[in-house]
């Protein structure tokens, strides 16, 4: 009935926090002063107190039309702050990370995707209250699963789910809508989760850790949810993005109100979203901050290789800056003087003109010591579930330092499958070593080729 699989994870903008699940934020405290070690980051003390004078203004609405930029080299946690910053403006603050250099695309106009990773930043916090059944999702015993239900007055040969609350178990049978619902959310045993009683939305509330299970169902399975037997009333805030609604609405079939809005987020379709829909979204969603039912939650846009921008997408950036809905804008370089795309000979600090330059806010971020690119490895290899020998993390910490920590960081999962293939449990210098003939770094890899140039 329930089949236990692996949940596996594969939106590529979710795996690209990936390598910061353990920064939790600046790790400041109440003076704004940086602990050495704490809210996941290791040393950058400067950079972090900037930062969180930074979170200071944008919460006292200090920052309108201006930006930040984080200026060093790489690997030097550049979108680690970037991502502490929307930590700590609040939670499910969105935090949309770009590279510069993904804005250039041949379907897709640049601006247009400037302003699409725009929209991704901006949250909408919507509250409502709805009917729902509410409970802890837990596995039936076959025994349960043929009881005639209460409730229902029928006994049935399939129970998908059972809900477990304070009032006792309930089951509840799935129509296909729900059960699609189930595994966009890929609810597992032992989360908790509410099902609307009008929709069938499901959402999960909380997160088992015990399980990595999802649910997967025959199509014969599915029989309609009961109607007219509601657990109780209770008021859902749901966060969607701002990108979400257009994405949702892009071919609206129903009204233009909230609630229809929302339920178009159940069945997202690729079509265009054009400047009209966007326009239609925004009209709609100031009608509901104007009742109160809803919020705007400007999250954080991060580009990386602001370098990257040309000065098209400089002009469309300054403008998006004025809007009364801009994001926290912080832009990242690790260049110095350089020519602005787009422009012939305009030279100017990161590559960014000077009208541009005028309203930033610039922090620097500063190299590593060996004990803090030791320290950060071991934080990172403890979140990777992998053990290190001591002798091993010296080694890979000397790695960091002589080449650079990005690619220190970068060994540690191959280190990990050869100790694994060699029925270790912990990772060993000489694990380390044979990565390291496996892998190159940047400096040896361009050795090689400069070496081979003759014969190629
Ligand atoms: P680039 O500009 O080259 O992309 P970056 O400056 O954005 O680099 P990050 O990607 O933030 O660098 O850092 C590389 C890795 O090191 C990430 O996993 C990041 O979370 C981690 N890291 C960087 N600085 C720190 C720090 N001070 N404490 C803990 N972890 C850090």
């Amino acid at each position: 009935m329930v089949q236990i699989s692996e949940v596996k994870d594969s939106q590529s903008r979710e795996s690209r926090t990936a390598a910061h699940t353990h920064i939790k934020g600046l790790g400041l405290d109440e003076f704004g002063n940086a602990h050495a070690i704490d809210g996941g980051f290791v040393g950058q003390k400067s950079a972090r107190e900037a930062c969180g004078i930074i979170v200071d203004l944008i919460k006292s609405k200090k920052m309108s039309g201006k930006a930040i930029l984080l200026a060093g080299g790489p690997g030097t946690g550049k979108t680690a702050l970037a991502l502490a910053i929307s930590q700590e403006l609040g939670p499910k603050v969105p935090f949309c990370p770009i590279v510069g250099s993904e804005l250039f695309s041949a379907e897709v106009k640049k601006t247009e995707a400037l302003m699409e990773n725009f929209r991704r930043s901006i949250g909408l916090r919507i509250k409502e209250t709805k009917e729902v059944y509410e409970g802890e999702v837990t596995e039936l015993t076959p025994e349960e699963s043929e009881n005639p239900l209460g409730g229902y007055g029928k006994t049935i040969s399939h129970v998908i789910v059972g809900l477990k609350s304070a009032k006792g178990t309930k089951q509840l049978r799935l129509d296909p809508v729900i059960y699609e619902s189930i595994q966009k959310e890929r609810v597992a045993i032992g989360d908790v989760i509410y099902i609307e009683a009008n929709t069938g939305a499901v959402k999960r509330v909380g997160r088992s850790d015990a399980y990595a299970t999802e649910f997967d169902l025959e199509a014969e399975e599915y029989v309609p949810l009961p109607k007219g037997d509601v657990h109780k009333k209770k008021e859902i805030v749901q966060d969607v993005t701002l990108h979400d609604l257009d994405v949702a609405n892009a071919r609206p079939q129903g009204g233009q109100d909230v609630l229809s809005m929302m339920s178009q987020l159940l069945k997202p379709r690729k079509t265009e979203i054009t400047e009209k829909l966007r326009h239609e979204v925004n009209k709609v969603v100031q009608k509901y901050i104007d009742q109160g039912v809803a919020e705007l939650v400007p999250g954080v846009l991060f580009i990386d290789e602001v370098n990257m921008l040309d000065i098209e997408c400089f002009t469309y950036l300054n403008r998006a800056l004025e809007s009364s809905i801009a994001p926290v804008v912080v832009l990242a370089s690790n260049r110095g003087k350089t020519t602005v795309r787009g422009t012939d000979d305009l030279v100017s600090p990161h590559g960014c003109p000077p009208d541009l330059i005028d309203r930033l806010l610039i922090v620097r971020t500063l190299p590593y010591s060996a004990d803090e690119i030791k320290s950060i490895i071991a934080k990172r290899a403890k979140i990777e579930g992998l053990a290190l020998h001591p002798d091993a993390l010296n080694k890979i910490a000397q790695q960091g330092v002589a080449t650079s920590m990005r690619y220190a960081l970068q060994l540690l999962a191959p280190a990990g499958i050869l100790a694994g293939i060699a029925g270790r449990s912990e990772i060993t210098v000489q694990d380390l070593e044979e990565c390291q003939l496996l892998f190159l770094d940047a400096r040896r890899s361009t050795t090689v080729l400069e070496n081979t140039k003759g014969y190629l």
